[in-house]
């Protein structure tokens, strides 16, 4: 199904109830040829009917061998049994496709900083619009931020007014212009920097974390105990976080904290 993800990602392919179903339960054999007849977990919208089509067509041209027991094969271990070992082997060595994973995983970051992220990276963070899309009704989808845009987690972390000036504040300290991209993922993806030193790029690196950690922590506060930071003293509470957070990493290890604050301030 990785051909077909709008598919994939919105039906679910079975047979009859049966979500389980083996390949020899999704077609039926007439007049010598084999005929697919795999059944929607829902009726398709009209803008899926075309990949619904693009599907069935692609498994006509399917040879099958009707000689072999219908089974699971797992492609990347020679017997063809799956084992979390074959699967470390093969991210170990190809790593996940297109996905930050060295910024979203930052040893330097809080973990749970860090797993905030990598649900925000491809967008399965709960903000108001992916609570939406699951179904849930929520009457003011306005962000819980700035009120003025739909709550999304592009918005939130990057293009919110009020998110802007925190970036704005640490870039300019930095002294680095810097282009927001459009969404959370590109723009760890090219979160890096050149000719800086050691010290100075491990502190940028941890940034994204930092800001993410910080915003969704004030969004959650204003819309769970309904009080609220001021962009000063959220600001003073990021600048405590990387101290923090940097405290641990080898190059700030016999430095002191107001370094850090210097470079900031
Ligand atoms: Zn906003």
């Amino acid at each position: 199904m990785k051909h077909f993800p709008e598919l994939a990602r919105r039906i679910t392919v079975k047979a009859g109830n049966d979500q389980e179903a083996s390949v020899a339960e999704c077609y039926s054999i007439s007049g010598g040829s084999v005929l697919w007849t795999p059944s929607f977990r829902r009726n398709l919208f009209d803008w899926e009917v075309d990949e619904a089509v693009n599907l069935l067509t692609s498994l006509q041209r399917q040879e099958m061998d009707f000689s072999m027991e219908d089974k699971w094969h797992w492609k990347w271990n020679p017997e063809g049994i799956f084992f979390v070992k074959s699967l470390a082997a093969r991210l170990g060595r190809r790593g996940v496709p297109d996905f930050p994973v060295q910024q979203v995983w930052n040893p330097i970051s809080l973990t749970k900083a860090s797993f905030l992220v990598w649900t925000m990276a491809p967008n399965k963070c709960l903000s108001k619009e992916n609570l939406v899309r699951r179904g849930i009704q929520i009457l003011d989808q306005s962000c819980s931020l700035c009120g003025c845009s739909a709550e999304s987690i592009d918005h939130l972390c990057l293009h919110c007014p009020f998110t802007a000036q925190l970036w704005n504040h640490l870039l300019k300290s930095l002294k680095v212009c810097w282009v927001m991209p459009r969404s959370v993922k590109e723009l760890l993806c090219c979160w890096h920097i050149v000719g800086w030193s050691k010290k100075k790029k491990t502190l940028w690196e941890v940034i994204p974390s930092a800001v993410m950690w910080c915003i969704w922590t004030e969004r959650n506060r204003r819309v769970f105990s309904n009080k609220f930071l001021s962009l000063e003293d959220l600001t003073q509470k990021l600048v405590g976080k990387l101290i923090s957070w940097l405290s641990v990493a080898a190059d700030f290890r016999n430095c002191n904290v107001s370094d850090v604050l210097f470079s900031l301030s």
